[in-house]
């Protein structure tokens, strides 16, 4: 090759040398001679002391692995006072490192772009603790704290498993469909000094039906509009189900106890979805069993119910609501407990609920992110720190729409 070539990252050096050898392509070079100021006196100076090699491991060129042999030109001051020794300045190598900030450059953005930590040291021959480094590094300057919050958010949480603690917290955005922050578990204290912090703008707050978190939203905020996340609230009327099916269940013989039990999920989908084999088993086992017979009516009036609240949507809350109270009529006419107990719920979250239809917001999408949270987690080790999977999941999302563009 032309040694007047340019290569990228290596554009204010000589290249003296270039060779292949063992599988790599080596590179010579040196920068040219240049009057530098000393760095203790300023006095300028061009009095060469000495040159050191440093062999430095840089990105592909030519699709071969390359070695970098960096003839480092070491100065001294001419001020015979000082006479201080002191490195050239180079933009292709920090102090002491054996790889090119080039090189860096590129693992870092790889481990944002999805890869495991152990496929890119792989692919870069380095050791993984060498990337996990990197990663670190990059993160932390790609991701700056979150300063504001937007004026409508969700909290949910999610099983992150990391320093300790089972769940995390997760802050999204409901309108752009996208994480916005992390917390290190779901406490109520965790979360109220983050709202408080953060949250001074927000208005809207949706959430699950966790006590804890209401409490740190209402002491944080001032008397925000709280919304409870459809899915939530839809799941304590198929909670009520299933425990009645166990109960009910539980008087059975041997064998339908076992088939019953296996039949769960027929009791679970909707009536109008389910095949002619299905609806024979729910057919058999609801005729031996009036009680069971009524708790999966109940459910299905309720998931009716539903559907039909959000059709009419804001425009007919008052429909809606009374919708409902004829719902707890019927369930406190049934007298099952498990029925009861799933209201008594609802009733406590009842404006909330409502709330979820006037302004049609939900946390559905959240599922979404925690599943490739959990991609994420089974994918590498080094996840189980917090601040580590943090960072992941959150460049993850930033980053997810150019990924292959910076690869
Ligand atoms: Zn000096």
């Amino acid at each position: 090759m032309h040694h007047n070539m340019t290569l990228p990252g290596l554009e204010s050096f000589h290249v003296t040398e270039t060779r292949e050898e063992n599988g790599y392509y080596h590179i010579y070079v040196e920068r040219p001679r240049e009057v530098l100021p000393c760095p203790a006196c300023q006095t300028s100076t061009q009095k060469i002391h000495d040159y050191r090699w440093q062999k430095i491991k840089h990105n592909r060129v030519f699709n071969r692995p390359t070695m970098i042999w960096y003839r480092k030109r070491r100065y001294q001051c001419h001020d015979v006072a000082c006479r201080k020794r002191f490195d050239e300045t180079n933009n292709l190598v920090d102090r002491y490192q054996r790889q090119s900030q080039e090189f860096n450059q590129a693992i870092g953005l790889e481990t944002i772009h999805g890869k495991t930590f152990k496929d890119t040291a792989q692919r870069f021959g380095v050791s993984p603790t060498t990337v996990m480094r990197r990663f670190d590094t990059i993160s932390e300057s790609l991701l700056k704290e979150t300063q504001h919050l937007p004026s409508i958010i969700a909290i949910d949480d999610f099983k992150g498993d990391t320093d300790g603690e089972r769940f995390q917290t997760i802050i999204t955005d409901p309108i752009k469909r996208e994480p916005i922050d992390i917390l290190k578990d779901r406490q109520k204290s965790t979360v109220y000094h983050y709202l408080k912090d953060h949250a001074d703008t927000v208005d809207i707050v949706v959430m699950d039906m966790s006590p804890s978190y209401k409490a740190a939203v209402d002491q944080a905020l001032n008397q925000p509009i709280i919304v409870a996340d459809r899915f939530h609230f839809v799941r304590y009327m198929y909670w009520a189900l299933d425990r009645v099916r166990r109960r009910v269940q539980h008087e059975f013989d041997d064998y339908d106890r076992k088939k019953c039990k296996n039949m769960r999920h027929v009791f679970m989908k909707r009536s109008s979805t389910l095949s002619a084999k299905q609806d024979w088993y729910l057919h058999h086992y609801c005729d031996k069993s009036d009680v069971l017979t009524s708790a999966y009516l109940l459910k299905e009036w309720f998931c009716d119910w539903f559907d039909n609240a959000k059709y009419l949507g804001s425009d007919a809350l008052s429909t809606i609501k009374t919708d409902l109270y004829d719902f707890y009529d019927t369930v406190r006419a049934s007298a099952i407990p498990e029925f009861e107990k799933a209201i008594g719920t609802l009733q406590n979250w009842q404006k909330e609920i409502m709330n979820s239809f006037g302004y049609n917001l939900h946390n559905g999408y959240i599922e979404g992110i925690n599943n490739q949270t959990k991609v994420i987690k089974r994918q590498a080790f080094g996840f189980r720190r917090f601040d580590r999977l943090r960072r992941k999941v959150l460049l993850h999302h930033k980053y997810k729409d150019i990924q292959g563009q910076m690869a």
